[in-house]
């Protein structure tokens, strides 16, 4: 009779498979307030997060300094979130009925939900459980940034209650770049590094940020636009698409 693999292995194992370029776990107690705070105590009960993380295609990122042009943006839209996001709500669903099968508490979030309107934050912070499950650092625009891919990655989490090893929060790396601050066209953020005991509002308006990608002007003729120009400009991941983690 085969081995049957240890949990963690075996899990990493099948979101590849399944379509990650990227899996960790993470250990949320490092973090449990600020999990409380944003998503309440449903969230703050589980001790572990899987993170999984899908690239989003480099052809279409590098033509984001054309994003007002309508083919662009749709290019983006399309692939990079809704695409995307569909995928990873499919790979964490399918995660959560593994764990569950071995007899854990599997709850996937949704890649892209709102929670809180007013802070547009949703459930848990995706990039957080990257974070802490050692997969790239939090930058000063607030993405995750990964080694390889830099921020040209979208991210979901399954929260469990699975006794699985868990990954160390990496270090940043910004250092003295701030090339995200200079090249956001409406001042989102601040440029203050990351700190996990401070509100994401210290670094980054995302309000400013939603207002641009709702301007009706902003890409003529395309029902939305859209920006990224915070996930183009990173030097982490330019020119490493063929590269990927897995
Ligand atoms: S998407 Fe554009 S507007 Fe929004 S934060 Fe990034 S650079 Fe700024
Ligand atoms: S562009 Fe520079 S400052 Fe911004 S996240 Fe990337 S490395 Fe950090």
């Amino acid at each position: 009779m085969p081995k049957m693999l240890p949990l963690d292995e075996y899990l990493r194992q099948k979101a590849y498979d399944l379509g990650a370029d990227q899996c960790g776990v993470a250990d949320l107690t490092l973090a449990r307030d600020a999990i409380r705070d944003q998503g309440g105590e449903m969230m703050a009960q589980f001790d572990r997060a899987i993170s999984v993380g899908i690239a989003m295609p480099a052809a279409i990122v590098d033509q984001l300094p054309r994003h007002r042009e309508k083919a662009v943006a749709i290019a983006y839209r399309t692939h990079s979130y809704e695409i995307i996001s569909d995928r990873l709500d499919l790979l964490t669903s399918q995660l959560a009925s593994l764990v569950q099968r071995r007899g854990y508490q599997a709850f996937p979030v949704r890649a892209s939900q709102y929670l809180d309107g007013e802070k547009l934050t949703g459930l848990i912070s995706h990039k957080l459980a990257a974070h802490l499950a050692g997969l790239g650092w939090i930058g000063k625009s607030c993405l995750l940034i990964t080694p390889e891919l830099g921020p040209r990655l979208r991210w979901a989490t399954i929260l469990t209650d699975a006794p699985l090893s868990t990954g160390r929060p990496m270090a940043e790396r910004c250092g003295d770049c701030r090339a995200c601050v200079d090249a956001c066209p409406v001042h989102a953020f601040t440029g203050r590094p990351f700190r996990p005991e401070e509100p994401r509002e210290l670094r980054y308006d995302a309000h400013k940020c939603r207002r641009y990608l709702h301007r009706n002007d902003a890409v003529p003729g395309a029902e939305t636009s859209i920006c990224g120009m915070c996930v183009y400009i990173c030097p982490h991941g330019r020119g490493n698409s063929a590269e990927q983690a897995g």
